[in-house]
């Protein structure tokens, strides 16, 4: 596929080539974008900042709700693709093409409710006869730099609210996995977007980010990805709006009195879906003493019944890894912690990039398979006597995205919601469950700023304050 880049789509001789996973085939090669690109993109987009915020809500919510429809309408071609490129199983390629579908819906919704507010600034001493009120406008231009993991859904979540608010839009995808944006990208023109609200690049984050994102005209940065390029780009970016989307290694309380199947079929679910690479997977199970091995037993043959390989086969349960790499990498994650002393339960095995859902228990906290973030296909599990240890082992970590407990008792949910410094909290289930009516971010070196539409437009503007000095 081209680039969409100055309203054109542009090819060039430097190519990446985009694998599928599993298999390592070539499915479709993107340009390489370069320093000269990212200088044509920014200068168009300030020039399409201006064309973007001339559109009414009303236009905004059409293109917005067109395109939408148009990604319903090709929920198996656009969940193949994603599937495709990414590795994660067909079930939830059309999955997360069907979640992409209620990420632009909201957003268009947005368009519409963009408001301010009167402020009665009367109430000051020296507010008589002003009146007050604010204006949403947009930030300008957008920068959206995303993960491989979920190539289109998360695009969208950047996407449609920086469209509804009005801004123009520069998307850098993933390297592993551009195809899916740039789709959509096709999607938004066909339903009417101006081709100067958007643009999509492809190119290595190394080589051209620090271009993109330490730039004056970009006012507004949205990046999802992992702690360390946030942190580099927080340090590059100088004075501009940023939101950041980071890392965890979620944990999950098992609490005595835990219905211990429920327990291990949320575990099943919310560890391994998309091979582990969720930022919000089950990684670190703290399980009570009491219920440990009963727990074990529980879990156990629902990972066995986990089947693993080509993610195309509608039969397999796990995909492979974005790239091998990341495999052997967990592979030795899991081989250092047996070292120190852990036990596989399930799992451990390794094929290529495809990694077996894996079980490992006795895992001590200050093990790198816990106390990183893992992003593969292997759950941790570690005893604790206590819900103050319990508390405690949770929230030991820079991290802070989701977290779960298991119980029946209210006053131990509540002390969880209430003490573990995390950014979504979840009562008897896993911590990877997300709508998109949720505010979503996370706490800590997680990140800052939230998406879901109704939160991520507000991000995606800047607040003005407009008074009115009245002569009575
Ligand atoms: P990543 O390596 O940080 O890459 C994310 C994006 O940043 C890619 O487009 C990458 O481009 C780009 N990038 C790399 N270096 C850059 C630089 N110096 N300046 C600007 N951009 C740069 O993350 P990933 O491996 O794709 O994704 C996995 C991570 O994302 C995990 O940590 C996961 O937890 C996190 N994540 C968080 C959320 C959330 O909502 N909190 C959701 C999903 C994923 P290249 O691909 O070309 O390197």
């Amino acid at each position: 596929m081209k680039n969409f880049l100055a309203g054109e789509w542009v090819d060039k001789s430097k190519k990446i080539e985009v694998r599928n996973p599993y298999d390592n085939s070539v499915i479709d090669a993107v340009p390489k974008a370069e320093a000269a690109d990212v200088e044509r993109a920014l200068a168009f987009a300030q020039r399409g900042a201006k064309v973007m915020a001339k559109l009414s809500g009303y236009e905004r919510w059409k293109i917005l709700r067109k395109a939408a429809d148009s990604m319903a309408a090709r929920n198996e071609e656009l969940g193949r693709l994603i599937s495709k490129e990414e590795g994660k199983i067909i079930a939830e390629g059309r999955g997360e093409a069907n979640r992409a579908v209620e990420a632009m819906t909201g957003s268009a919704e947005e368009a519409k409710r963009l408001h301010g507010e009167t402020v009665p600034l009367d109430g000051d001493p020296v507010g008589a006869n002003r009146l007050g009120f604010t204006l949403r406008v947009p930030c300008g231009v957008v920068a959206a730099i995303t993960p491989f993991n979920f190539p289109l859904n998360l695009v969208c979540h950047k996407v449609g609210p920086a469209l509804a608010a009005g801004n123009s839009v520069i998307v850098k995808p993933a390297t592993d996995t551009p195809l899916s944006a740039l789709r959509l990208v096709e999607i938004l023109l066909e339903s009417g977007l101006p081709p100067e609200g958007i643009q999509c690049i492809t190119g290595s984050g190394a080589e051209i980010g620090d271009l993109l994102v330490a730039d004056r005209r970009v006012r507004k940065i949205s990046f999802t990805g992992s702690r360390e390029v946030g942190d580099r780009i927080c340090r590059t970016a100088g004075i501009k709006k940023v939101t950041m989307e980071l890392g965890s290694n979620s944990p999950l309380i098992i609490m005595p009195d835990a219905d211990l199947e429920k327990v291990a079929a949320a575990v099943a679910s919310t560890g391994y879906s998309n091979a582990g690479q969720s930022c919000i997977s089950t990684q670190r199970v703290l399980a009570a003493g009491k219920v440990y091995s009963d727990f074990l037993s529980a879990l156990s043959p629902k990972v066995k019944a986990l089947s693993a390989g080509n993610q195309l086969d509608e039969k397999t349960k796990v995909g492979p890894m974005v790239r091998e790499a990341d495999a052997v990498r967990v592979e030795q994650w899991v081989q250092e912690a047996v070292g120190g002393g852990a036990r596989v339960v399930v799992g451990g095995s390794r094929q290529g990039a495809v990694y077996a859902p894996t079980v490992v228990a006795d895992v001590k906290p200050e093990m790198r398979i816990s106390c990183d973030e893992l992003f593969g296909p292997a759950v941790t599990v570690t005893p604790f006597q206590t819900i103050d240890e319990a508390i405690t082992l949770a929230n030991d970590t820079f991290y802070g995205l989701s977290a779960g407990i298991f119980t029946e008792k209210i006053e131990w949910a509540m002390r969880f919601a209430r003490e573990v410094e995390s950014g979504n909290l979840h009562i008897n289930w896993g911590p990877a469950w997300r709508v998109d009516l949720m505010p979503y971010g996370g706490l800590k070196e997680s990140g800052f700023g939230k998406e879901g539409p109704r939160y991520a437009v507000e991000e995606m503007t800047e607040l003005k304050m407009v008074v009115f000095h009245l002569s009575t």
